[in-house]
């Protein structure tokens, strides 16, 4: 059979490149899916494979390609398997590619589509009313007046906040704590609130590019409308959207300059704007490398960075960090696949958490510390997640309500 969508975007050859070492199954922090399944389809090599024998009409095509949909779907996009691969094979995006062939196909699994009917009727992941965006959690902003006083003003900085940093309410503390710090440096920025819909990350993570374009325009219309030139997001998912995959999976080249936040944060370090933090925080941290902020996107020194300058922080590594860092399971859309499967990865990821001193885990990605804030007590850890923005307010001096809320 063929593969179209690997067809056109020249990755045909690529099945046919790997050279069976099994790296991609075994190496250092490698694929977090075949350590719980076991199963060879599991991981990059095994995908592989299947994907040659079925373009070589050596296995019958549709067991294969419904064993091929269970290991492709049942994928962190962690880009463990890219990592180590020794013939350097693009997985993340092959996969997403192969997402989208199985969607034409007819094998897009049913969870899928209720994903999709969510997102179509509420513009965002969590199904959740737009005006809710601000609305939902200004309450507990020091000066919710002032919030809303950005929202869709003319700026040429603007803060995408992405959908888990403003529905849930661990994720939504970073929210807080980045304004505060923004308006703490005189930063004009402006946010689009209640007209801000999902990046498209969902979509384009199990290949409906066509509506994650829909998406993508609607937001880069609504931001040019504003005058903006540069658009920071905390999330490591939405910026890996906005910087890599619009523009080579949609075909859209975004009109803006797009920042990872702690890239803008550890730049104003850097250009001593930052630095003498008023508030000393004794705590004892280790840090997690999101996929798309680590592994994905190549921020590894930033964040450690911004840890450095905060008084107070004893740093401790993670046994696998930077490039080696475990997914916590909640990437790829894992969670709205197979939720159960995503938890068993996570607990990997929590001993590894749990071999260190540290009290608190810090990341970078929104979607990380939520996830772990439930896992880590269900795997019966006594520590706690913490978005890095919400720790550097906290060593700015910042206090707001939802920040003891969320952690009570
Ligand atoms: S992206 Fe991650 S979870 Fe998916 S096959 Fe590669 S290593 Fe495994
Ligand atoms: S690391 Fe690369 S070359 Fe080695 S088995 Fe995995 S996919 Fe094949």
């Amino acid at each position: 059979m063929k593969f179209a969508m690997l067809e056109k975007y020249n990755f045909r050859d690529m099945a046919f490149k790997c050279a069976q070492c099994s790296y991609c199954q075994v190496g250092h922090g490698a694929c977090p899916t075949y350590k719980v399944k076991r199963l060879e389809s599991y991981s990059g090599k095994g995908k592989m494979l299947i994907t040659k024998a079925l373009m070589l009409n050596r296995l019958k095509s549709k067991d294969a390609l419904e064993g091929l949909r269970d290991a492709i779907f049942g994928c962190t996009l962690c880009g463990g398997c890219e990592e180590i691969c020794q013939v350097d094979i693009p997985f993340v995006k092959i996969y997403q590619l192969m997402r989208s062939e199985l969607r034409g196909l007819g094998f897009w699994p049913e969870g899928m589509n209720a994903a999709r009917d969510t997102l179509l009727k509420f513009r965002n992941i969590q199904g959740q009313s737009q005006t809710e965006r601000i609305d939902g959690w200004s309450y507990w902003h020091p000066n919710e007046g002032h919030l809303f006083k950005h929202q869709l003003k003319e700026a040429k900085t603007a803060f995408f906040m992405g959908c888990v940093s403003s529905f849930n309410a661990i994720p939504i503390q970073a929210t807080i704590s980045s304004t505060l710090i923004f308006d703490k440096l005189d930063e004009d920025y402006t946010f689009l609130g209640d007209e801000e819909q999902c990046c498209g990350a969902p979509l384009i993570m199990t290949g409906d590019f066509e509506t994650a374009k829909k998406f993508a325009d609607h937001n880069i219309q609504k931001l040019q409308e504003l005058g903006v030139e540069r658009v920071i997001t905390n999330c490591p998912g939405c910026y890996r959207m906005w910087n890599q995959e619009y523009e080579e999976l949609l075909g859209i080249k975004p009109p803006f300059e797009t920042l990872y936040g702690y890239e803008y944060l550890a730049r104003l370090m850097d250009e001593g704007k930052m630095n003498n933090l008023p508030n000393r925080l004794d705590a004892t941290v280790t840090f997690h490398d999101g996929c798309d902020a680590g592994r994905n996107t190549g921020f590894f020194e930033e964040p450690r960075k911004i840890l450095e300058n905060i008084p107070g922080i004893d740093f401790v590594e993670l046994p696998h960090n930077k490039s080696n860092c475990y997914c916590c399971g909640s990437g790829g859309v894992l969670r709205a696949y197979d939720e159960e499967f995503a938890s068993r990865i996570s607990k990997l990821k929590i001993q590894d958490i749990e071999d260190t001193r540290a009290d608190w885990v810090i990341s970078g990605c929104p979607s990380c510390v939520d996830f772990l804030q439930y896992q880590l007590p269900k795997w019966g850890s006594t520590k706690k997640s913490k978005d890095l923005a919400v720790l550097l307010g906290e060593a700015m001096g910042f206090t707001w309500d939802g920040l003891d809320d969320a952690y009570r």
